[in-house]
C-alpha cells in the first residue's frame, strides 16, 4: 500500500499499527520509515525572515524531526485524534500538558492517586515554585469531584487505572464534570493503551502516555505523548516543546515507532496473561491481596466492565505475600522468570515491591496496601502457566 493511497481514518487498530505514519523514502525505495539523525535540516533559499522557533516544517530537531513526525502520525491514527506530540519522557509530556495550560493563579483538581512524579508537581513544586494551587481528590467520588472545583479551576488530570493501587476512574463522567465547569480534563493513561482504551473517545481534551511502557513495550527506549486536537497540540510544540527542549531522540522515536507496530497484538497477551494470573493469585492463600480491575473482587470491577467494554482490564497488578517486608523480598528473590525492576508494560513481565510508607497519596492507598506495602506486577508475554508455576515456587521456596 503506497501512502499516498493509505485513507487511515477507515481502518482497524491492527491495520493502522503497520500502516500508520509510516513513510516510503523517496530517495532509495527503503519501505520502513529510515532514522534520520540529523539535528538540522537544509534552509530555503531566503532563510533571513524566518522563525527560528517554529515548530513547523523540518528545521531543528529539537523543535521537530522526521521521525518525530512519523511517530506522532501512527500515535494520533492509534488513539484517535487530530495530533500529538511526542516529548523524550512519559513525565516530559505531562509536564508539557501543565507548564502549557497553567498559570500563576490557577487551580487543578488531581487524583488523589497518582504518579509519583505528578504527585510531587502538584504537592510541592508548582505551589510552591509558579503559585499554581491542587486540590487532591478521590476521583471515584463524583460529588466531592464536582464539590472541589473553584472559579479558576483550569484542569482536572486523573488516570484511567491509577499507578500504583489500579483504582479506576470513570473517565466519561469526569469529563462531563470537567466541562460542565469550563476546565480542561487530562488523563494519564498509559496502563491502558489503544486500542484496549482511547480515552480521547470518552471526552478528554489531553491524552498522555508514557511511550516507555507498552507502546514501545521492548524495555530498550523511553519516551512520551500528548494526543488531542491540532489546535491544542501546536500550543503544546509551541510552548513546551521548543522552549522546554524534552525532545525525543530520533533513534528513541524510531524505536518506539517500530515497537508500537504490534501493540494491538502483544495487547492481547498482555490482557489475558493479567486475567489468569489474577485469578491464581487471588486463589492462593499464602496471598494477603489482589488489586486488579479484572477481578470482581476489585472496588471498581462494575466500572472497568463497563468502560473498558468487554476487552480486558489491563495488565498491572498489585498484590503482597502474607507476611513482612522481608517475606516480600524473600520472595521476589525466589523468583526465576519474573524480573524484579521498575517501569512496566515491557514483553517480559516485571515486579517491583514498594514499601509500605512515604509515597505520596500513601493514606490514600487502599488499608491492605498500608498494612504490607505492595508489590506491583506488570505481566509481560510469556506464556501464563509458566509464570503462574514461577510464582508458585517462589511461593514454596518462601514458605518452606
Ligand atoms: C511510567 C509512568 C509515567 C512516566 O513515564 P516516563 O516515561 O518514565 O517518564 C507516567 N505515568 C504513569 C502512569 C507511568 O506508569
Amino acid at each position: 500500500m503506497r501512502p499516498d493511497k493509505k485513507n487511515l481514518t477507515t481502518l482497524s487498530a491492527a491495520t493502522l499499527a503497520v500502516h500508520g505514519g509510516n513513510v516510503i523514502d523517496t530517495t532509495t525505495g527503503a519501505v520502513r520509515t529510515p532514522l534520520v539523525m540529523a539535528n538540522s535540516y537544509l534552509l530555503p533559499d531566503d532563510p533571513s525572515t524566518m522563525d527560528w522557533s517554529s515548530p513547523d516544517g523540518l528545521v531543528y530537531t529539537r523543535n521537530q524531526g522526521h521521525n518525530q513526525v512519523c511517530l506522532e502520525k501512527k500515535l494520533a491514527a492509534l488513539e484517535g485524534t487530530e495530533s500529538s506530540v511526542v516529548f523524550a519522557t512519559g513525565v516530559a509530556a505531562l509536564h508539557a500538558v501543565f507548564f502549557t495550560f497553567l498559570k500563576s493563579g490557577d487551580h487543578v483538581l488531581v487524583s488523589d492517586v497518582t504518579y509519583e512524579a505528578v504527585w510531587r508537581l502538584f504537592a510541592e513544586l508548582l505551589p510552591e515554585r509558579y503559585g499554581i494551587e491542587a486540590t487532591f481528590v478521590d476521583m471515584g467520588d463524583l460529588d466531592a469531584v464536582r464539590q472541589a472545583f473553584r472559579p479558576n479551576t483550569k484542569l482536572l488530570h486523573t488516570e484511567t487505572i491509577a499507578n500504583p493501587t489500579t483504582k479506576v476512574a470513570d473517565i466519561a463522567a469526569l469529563a462531563e464534570i470537567a466541562h460542565a465547569q469550563g476546565a480542561l480534563i487530562s488523563v494519564d493513561a498509559t496502563f491502558t493503551p489503544p486500542p484496549f482504551f482511547r480515552a480521547s473517545e470518552h471526552g478528554v481534551d489531553l491524552v498522555v502516555h508514557s511511550l516507555t511502557k507498552y507502546i514501545n513495550g521492548h524495555g530498550d527506549s523511553m519516551g512520551g505523548v500528548v494526543l488531542g486536537s491540532t489546535q491544542m497540540m501546536n500550543h503544546i510544540k509551541h510552548d513546551a516543546l521548543v522552549d522546554l527542549g524534552a525532545t525525543i531522540s530520533p533513534f528513541n522515536a524510531w524505536l518506539i515507532m517500530r515497537g508500537s507496530v504490534t501493540l494491538p497484538l502483544r495487547l492481547k497477551q498482555h490482557l489475558s496473561n493479567a486475567e489468569k494470573l489474577a485469578a491464581y493469585l487471588e486463589s492462593d492463600d499464602r496471598i494477603a491481596y489482589v488489586y486488579y480491575p479484572g477481578l470482581a473482587s476489585h472496588p471498581q470491577h462494575e466500572l472497568a466492565q463497563r468502560q473498558f467494554a468487554g476487552r480486558g482490564f489491563g495488565a498491572m497488578m498489585a498484590f503482597a505475600v502474607k507476611g513482612d517486608p522481608d517475606t516480600q523480598n524473600r520472595f521476589v528473590s525466589n523468583l526465576r522468570i519474573i524480573t524484579s525492576a521498575v517501569s512496566l508494560g515491557h514483553d517480559e513481565t516485571l515486579i517491583v515491591h514498594v514499601g509500605a510508607e512515604g509515597r505520596g497519596g500513601f493514606d490514600k492507598y487502599p488499608k491492605e496496601f498500608q498494612e504490607y506495602g505492595h508489590l506491583r506486577l506488570s505481566v509481560g508475554l510469556e506464556d501464563a502457566d509458566d509464570l503462574i508455576k514461577d510464582i508458585c515456587l517462589a511461593l514454596d521456596e518462601t514458605f518452606k
